[in-house]
């Protein structure tokens, strides 16, 4: 099977790619436009491999999408290339309606006219996978049930209204020209290679470089973890076994205050690198002001892709967060 993966070089996408290239003989076709979030280095494993190639393509140009799919004719598209970072969609949400909508709608465009010309038996077999998030369902207060396939969507933030968005574009393109597409909508990743705005990762950089933590509001907010490796485990199997038109929930059952996150990395860096001066490091916690719009709660209910497809995920927050710390201590090293 060819893959058509887009966002190859950003955070889970990289994993996507390492999870393919590294456990099956399916091949990859990477394209990203290597903005600031993208790192190739995460994909230094597997550069060599020839089931792999990259492209440097922005999913806003038509001309570049068609030629590469008339160039490697792909079974399936697996879509993660998006602007991802909600503070930034705050600050500037410009290229996140850019990319996460119009890129979108672009590259749904392309495959809908690639897949009409394909013959009976490729034609069935290709999928159109869109990657999303828990945050187009808005959030959940203390005592309310999780988000299911069902939950209708009430985006807070510009981020998360932007794949709101981008999930419609794609569930009609199935509905109005049966474009064979799934999707699904995950919670909070962690792992090796997440960019250093993201919460795990930038604790853990500021702790070892003795900054303050910063700590938004009171810490209370709850998200649903989920390592990496996990997600792109779950996105395979999607892929390869989930339903036309259908749509997955998929997350770690992990639900861990923001406050206690900050506090075990702090106790885990206390007994792997313990500081010079022997303090603990939950010491440079510093709480600031809230981001606006700020979601309190998100939890996944994921007994539809457990029942339906057998997937769970292996790591609990304590592993998957030990083995974090562990690959960003070696990168500090
Ligand atoms: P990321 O920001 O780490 O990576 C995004 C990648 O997309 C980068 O390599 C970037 O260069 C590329 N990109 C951006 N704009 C592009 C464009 N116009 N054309 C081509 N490539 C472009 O993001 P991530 O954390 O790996 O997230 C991947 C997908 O998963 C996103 O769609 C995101 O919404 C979704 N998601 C993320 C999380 C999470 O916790 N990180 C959770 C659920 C869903």
């Amino acid at each position: 099977m060819k893959i058509l993966v887009t966002g190859g070089a950003g955070f889970i996408g990289s994993a996507v790619i390492r999870n393919i290239i590294k456990n099956t003989e399916d091949r990859i076709i990477n394209i990203d436009k290597l903005t600031y979030a993208s790192n190739l280095g995460s994909l230094k494993d597997i550069t060599s491999s020839d089931k792999y190639m990259f492209k440097k393509v922005d999913i806003c140009n038509e001309k570049d999408l068609v030629e590469i799919f008339g160039e490697y004719k792909p079974d399936a598209v697996m879509h993660l290339a998006a602007e991802s970072h909600v503070d930034r969609s705050i600050d500037d949400p410009k290229e996140f309606i850019k990319t996460n909508i119009f890129g979108t709608f672009n590259l749904l465009e392309v495959s809908r006219h690639y897949w009409e010309a394909l013959d009976k038996k490729l034609k069935s077999k290709f999928r159109f996978h869109h990657i999303s998030t828990d945050e187009v369902f808005g959030d959940l207060q203390k005592d309310d049930k999780k988000f299911t396939e069902q939950t209708p969507y009430k985006p807070s933030s510009p981020y998360s209204a932007s794949k709101a968005s981008s999930d419609h574009l794609v569930r009609s393109w199935n509905r109005t020209y049966e474009l064979p597409i799934i999707i699904t909508n995950c919670s909070n990743n962690y792992g090796p290679y997440q960019h250093d705005e993201k919460l795990i990762p930038l604790m853990i950089s500021n702790a070892l470089n003795e900054k303050k933590l910063p700590v938004y509001g009171n810490g209370e907010q709850i998200r649903d973890w989920l390592y990496v490796e996990d997600h792109a485990e779950a996105l395979y199997c999607v892929l390869k076994n989930g339903e036309i038109g259908q749509t997955y929930n998929i997350g770690g059952d992990n639900q861990v205050k923001n406050i206690e996150v900050v506090k075990e990395i702090c106790s885990v860096l206390d007994t792997l690198k313990p500081r010079l001066n022997n303090k603990s490091y939950s010491d440079l916690i510093s709480f600031v002001k809230d981001r606006p719009g700020h979601d309190i709660r998100y939890a996944m209910n994921i007994s539809k892709i457990q029942e339906e497809l057998n997937w769970k995920p292996k790591e609990s927050f304590k592993t998957g967060l030990k083995k974090t710390i562990i690959w960003n201590i070696e990168q500090y090293s």
